[in-house]
């Protein structure tokens, strides 16, 4: 019997998971913290895989990892919040040990293909697959395959200049659609609004975060229900673009910010509407939310795991 293996690093940890033949739901599933005081983050991750690794054939071996990557080559080029973990090759490193084919991949391109194949995205030959949390990253399929690029660089969908001459974005650059509709980016402008004397129910003088936000809309606020329809706005002006480029068939939102419902959703798509330049786009565009949740990452490894047979 075939045995496929999936893994998730995160910076506070690893999840993985092994599947028998086809099937997604998992025979072992297991997670670790990333860190720990006495081993790397990379010996932890191969202790937990042996712990895992079940009789028989493995086939391939799955990982999604953060950061920018290098997925043809498996090199992970910089893990935040994993210390060390610069031009790692962890493919290497992984396939020395374990005498396996192992392919890597960026977590948020995983995360769309996964959605594709095993979520949301079923049945779609072309998507786009945004998350809107503390940052806004994303994976785009064209023709059933996912979109990689020359260096594996490709859909960065949340640094896109919407604003040349706004906030400074967590790359450096002014004006990306991640520096004014992502969570703190929504929830740091909701506090500005605050100080500077509008009425709302959101305290003075504590961090917000989206979710206080979220909260304070659905109660109707006022000043946290404009927070969420710019950050809206500024979202249906970037997928009007991506549109324009990819021209998918869904598109399809995850992400803790995506959580708010129709008080980001419905400013979206009115600004959509008013940005594309036109409505064939539209058509047989299906938007909707993400259905993997917190397996996303695992079930995108796993994808990326059958590609190695
Ligand atoms: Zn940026």
């Amino acid at each position: 019997m075939n045995h496929f293996i999936a893994v998730d690093i995160g910076g506070t940890q690893i999840r993985t998971a092994c599947y028998s033949e086809e099937k997604n739901i998992p025979t072992t599933i297991k997670r670790i913290s990333t860190q720990g005081h006495n081993s790397t983050p990379l010996e932890r991750l191969i202790h937990v895989l042996e712990s895992i690794w079940p009789e028989g054939n493995v086939a391939g071996v799955g990982v999604a990892a953060p950061g920018p990557l290098d997925p043809y080559q498996g090199i992970v080029i910089e893990a935040p919040n994993i210390a060390g973990w610069v031009n790692l090759p962890l493919q290497h490193h992984l396939e020395e040990h374990f005498h396996v084919p192992v392919a890597l991949g960026n977590d948020a391109n995983l995360a769309a293909l996964g959605e594709w194949k095993y979520g949301a995205g079923r049945g779609f030959h072309h998507l786009i697959y945004i998350t809107v949390s503390t940052g806004i990253g994303g994976g785009v399929i064209i023709d059933d395959r996912l979109l990689l690029g020359e260096r594996g660089l490709a859909a960065e969908l949340g640094h896109v200049t919407i604003l040349p001459d706004g906030p400074i974005c967590s790359c450096g650059q002014p004006g990306h659609v991640e520096a004014l509709a992502s969570g703190p980016a929504l929830a740091r402008w909701a506090q500005c609004e605050v100080q500077n004397g509008a009425a709302s129910i959101l305290p003075i003088g504590k961090e917000l975060t989206a979710k206080d936000i979220g909260e304070a809309a659905k109660q109707g606020d006022a000043l946290a229900i404009s927070a969420l329809a710019r950050a809206g706005y500024y979202l249906g002006l970037a997928l009007s673009n991506y549109l324009q480029i990819f021209n998918p068939s869904a598109v399809i939102f995850g992400g803790g910010v995506s959580q708010t419902g129709q008080f980001l959703f419905e400013p979206m798509k009115a600004s959509l509407c008013e940005h594309v330049m036109s409505p064939d786009y539209l058509k047989n565009l299906t938007i909707t939310t993400a259905a993997l949740g917190d397996e996303v990452g695992l079930m995108g490894a796993l994808a990326l795991a059958h590609t190695l047979i």
